[in-house]
């Protein structure tokens, strides 16, 4: 496939809003990919580099290059090439990588060169564009939608479905199953006002504690045992304990989710941070361990013994949940049979505030009837929680003062648009521990794309979590509102800037 066709897609994609004209050309461009080049032709379209970042800025190129009159380069030489320059290294590859790149703009038309420079700056501007891409991969193969979908939340890519999906056809989808060892794409939650306003929307459910931890899939076959993060890596070397907790249990073979958690006195939740630094650590596990233990709490089954119980309502599930763990190890609840039902509505928010009380961040509601289902579609678990946070792009960083002279200070924080650019809701350097920002400096360098000497400009992937007092008119920013009193909580390197919150969200929090 000529890159010329995916980089004129891509624009085409990004210039409508309308989900079925998405869907009408992605398809069209799945129809004419062979299956070497969707491993290619799907990162590029969601903006990413198969080979991840390769260190190249709009100061790599020099000056601009004359652009070539007709297209030659094929996505797959172009990945080719990307491959070759990342790998060069040693003394003089400055130069090379330089001149190699130039060569690269050379063979490129104008609009080629473009997309390659969105993608090589992190810019290409599409929305969530992983659904729709495997609703047009459904049209492309002639497959129904749903099993695509489910096949992506199986294989935890696309890019595995859609090549084994165009190489042999619908029929091959059948071979994506649960399996235990294989990590699946975790399901996600939606956002509700107040627990009153989750009832309404989602009927009969189950209130559950949310953990303020680390979101954990562990599986088990016999004696093996993995644990994966909500990215789908493996972490079970990191975490002994885990491992020992799991082994105790009675069953032999099963895949549950729940959150890995850090308690301290009382049993009360020790600071995000440390989990979260605990189980991003490789070194020196014993001690950390030691140090920090972690606690494994689960809220779902999606296997037990040879029974896959992905299609089954959630309340089957729990019951299986509930017959293979003790209740130490499964989140605290309440049922809530009937949302209409002034005590039982009552009886909710009590849940909330002692689950609050007890330090905790929040709570899930769930439909009792919802299968389990990769990503936010269908919204069948609603969190609430009390503070008003927002998950926002860092879209640009202001260079410190005084203080923090040498550092990457105050943040441009951005949500996003449907069709994937971003919209700045205002600055912040609130919040920031010296660690943070010494975190956020090394991190935004490394993003950087350009540096005017005070605004540095980076790529817009970093996912930070920032707490909020309430929305005010503005009428310098672009949505029409900025945050009063934003804050930095946390950063949010388990979210990609995708699943960031949209300026339609933001503005609904208005009324
Ligand atoms: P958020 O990351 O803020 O979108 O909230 C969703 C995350 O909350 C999940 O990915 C889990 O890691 C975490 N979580 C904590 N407790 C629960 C629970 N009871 N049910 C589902 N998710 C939970």
């Amino acid at each position: 496939m000529l890159l010329a066709e995916l980089a004129q897609v891509s624009l085409a994609v990004a210039a409508t809003s309308a989900r079925s004209r998405k869907t009408a050309l992605l398809a069209d461009l799945f129809r004419n990919a062979g299956p070497e080049d969707v491993p290619v032709v799907i990162p590029y379209l969601a903006g990413r580099l198969p080979q991840g970042r390769i260190g190249v800025g709009r100061r790599s190129l020099g000056d601009p290059v004359e652009p070539a009159s007709g297209p030659t380069l094929t996505v797959t030489g172009v990945d080719a090439e990307l491959t070759a320059l990342a790998a060069t290294s040693g003394p003089g590859s400055q130069a090379l990588r330089r001149e190699r790149l130039r060569a690269l703009f050379a063979a490129a038309t104008a609009d080629e060169q473009r997309f390659l420079w969105a993608l090589l700056t992190g810019e290409v501007r599409q929305g969530a564009l992983d659904a729709v891409a495997a609703d047009a991969l459904a049209h492309a193969a002639g497959a129904p939608p749903a099993d695509v979908r489910r096949a992506v939340m199986l294989a935890g890519s696309l890019q595995d479905v859609a090549r084994v999906l165009l190489a042999e056809g619908p029929g091959a989808l059948g071979a994506f199953r649960l399996t235990v060892g294989r990590p699946v794409q975790p399901m996600l939650a939606q956002s509700a006002a107040s627990v009153g306003e989750a009832l309404d929307r989602l009927g009969p459910c189950a209130v559950e504690e949310k953990l303020d931890g680390i979101r954990v899939q562990v599986h088990r076959d016999g004696d093996r045992i993995r644990a994966y993060t909500r990215a789908l890596d493996d972490i079970t070397d990191r975490l002994p304990e885990l491992v020992t907790a799991v082994a105790a249990l009675d069953a032999r073979r099963f895949v549950l989710d729940g959150e890995l958690i850090a308690l301290g006195e009382g049993g009360r939740p020790r600071p995000f941070q440390e989990t979260a630094s605990r189980v991003g650590s490789r070194r020196d596990v014993a001690g950390a361990a030691a140090h920090v233990p972690v606690v494994p709490v689960f809220f779902d089954a999606l296997l037990v013994d040879d029974e896959d119980l992905l299609d089954r309502p959630f309340a089957d599930r729990h019951a299986a949940l509930a017959r293979l763990l003790p209740e130490n190890l499964r989140v605290r609840r309440t049922l809530v049979a009937d949302p209409d039902d002034t005590q039982a509505r009552a009886a909710a928010d009590a849940f909330l505030a002692d689950t609050l009380e007890r330090g905790h961040e929040g709570v899930v509601a769930k439909d009792l009837t919802a299968a389990y289902s990769a990503g936010r579609r269908g919204a069948s678990w609603l969190k609430v929680k009390p503070v008003h946070t927002l998950d926002l792009v860092v879209l640009a960083v202001e260079r410190g003062s005084g203080r923090r002279t040498g550092k990457l200070s105050n943040l441009h924080l951005g949500a996003r648009r449907p069709d994937g650019t971003f919209a700045m809701l205002g600055k912040t350097f609130k919040g920031l521990t010296d660690a943070l920002l010494d975190w956020q400096t090394e991190k935004l360098t490394e993003l950087a794309t350009d540096d005017d000497g005070y605004v540095v400009t980076v790529r817009p992937e970093l996912v930070v979590e920032i707490a909020y007092d309430g929305l005010q008119r503005s009428t310098r920013y672009p949505a029409g509102v900025t945050l009063r009193f934003a804050r930095v909580l946390r950063y949010r390197e388990d979210k990609t800037a995708r699943e960031a919150d949209t300026v339609e969200t933001v503005l609904s929090r208005q009324r």
